[in-house]
């Protein structure tokens, strides 16, 4: 958070104070007085991956976490480095039709305010504030197309945890990307995703 924004914490509208907790208004917020941001993207495309976008010079830095984020120090997740994309690109919550690199369901899974600590062309860290993610991360370059993407040891760190499978949902919606898929098209459909093979999703999600 800027100094500068923090003083103007007082002449803020109440829905776009700190303790606002519907999370629509709260990325408002931050997008008035925070340096930076972050946002993670559940998109499920040929695979169904995590994108990681940290505001850094006026667009998103992004990258492809097949597995997504952990909050256990321990895990190491493969990060593809991507395309930059626009600040817009991140509000976007939705379905995208077509055959393109972006289209499928994409839900906004985590977003917050974000420190960028360093930028390095091998290596990036920073500290979140989200509704999932929060404290420090690093990412560190490891080969061609390659970076690794681990949490960094401190307070926010949950050894053992899985916040992936813990909680799946959007942040902004409440819904999952099957939701927006249409993977589950009648109750005797549902069932935990994990059941189903990768073939069977892909039928129910072309029905
Ligand atoms: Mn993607």
């Amino acid at each position: 958070m800027t100094t500068n924004g923090a003083a103007r914490h007082g002449h803020l509208p109440a829905q776009f104070h700190p303790a606002c907790n519907r999370s629509a208004e709260c990325g408002a917020y931050w997008s008035v007085l925070t340096v930076s941001r972050f946002v993670v993207q559940l998109h499920d495309a040929t695979t169904l991956h995590f994108d990681l976008r940290l505001q850094i010079g006026g667009v998103l830095r992004s990258w492809a976490v097949p597995k997504g984020p952990s909050l256990d120090p321990a895990v190491r997740r493969l990060a593809v480095p991507v395309e930059d994309h626009s600040i817009s690109a991140g509000d976007f919550e939705g379905v995208r039709e077509g055959q393109s690199r972006g289209s499928g369901a994409v839900i906004i899974w985590d977003e917050g305010p974000a420190e960028i600590v360093r930028t390095e062309p091998e290596h990036v860290s920073f500290v979140v504030s989200g509704r999932k993610l929060s404290g420090g991360f690093a990412l560190t370059r490891t080969g061609e197309h390659r970076w690794i993407l681990v949490k960094v040891r401190d307070e926010h760190a949950r050894p053992g945890s899985d916040v992936v499978a813990e909680r799946p949902a959007s942040v902004r919606s409440g819904r999952t990307w099957q939701d927006l898929a249409g993977v589950l098209t009648s109750t005797e459909q549902a069932g935990p995703p994990a059941r189903m093979t990768g073939q069977e999703a892909e039928q129910r999600r072309r029905v």
